[in-house]
């Protein structure tokens, strides 16, 4: 099930409270993203294929199994 549009309206960067839009995340990311989040998935293996971008700073929130992980502290860097 895809995100809730309603949901991703009302979501904003945690760390400047800025909108954040949807982004597609490179494979190799959401793989080092799946290793990360496998052990707090105990029955599945947690997916991870976008996140959210903060349209200011940049940070990218990752979108595991459906849930946005809205946490300044496992956020993506910003790109370059
Ligand atoms: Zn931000």
């Amino acid at each position: 099930m895809p995100v809730d549009p309603q949901l991703l309206e009302i979501l904003v960067c945690p760390a400047c409270k800025a909108d954040v839009e949807l982004k597609t995340l490179a494979a190799n990311t959401c793989a080092v993203l799946v290793e990360r989040y496998r052990e707090k998935f105990r029955d599945e293996v947690p997916e991870v294929h976008e996140g959210l971008r903060c349209t200011k700073c940049g940070r990218v929130y990752p979108i595991v199994s459906d849930i946005p992980v809205m946490l300044v502290d496992e956020a993506l860097p910003a790109e370059g």
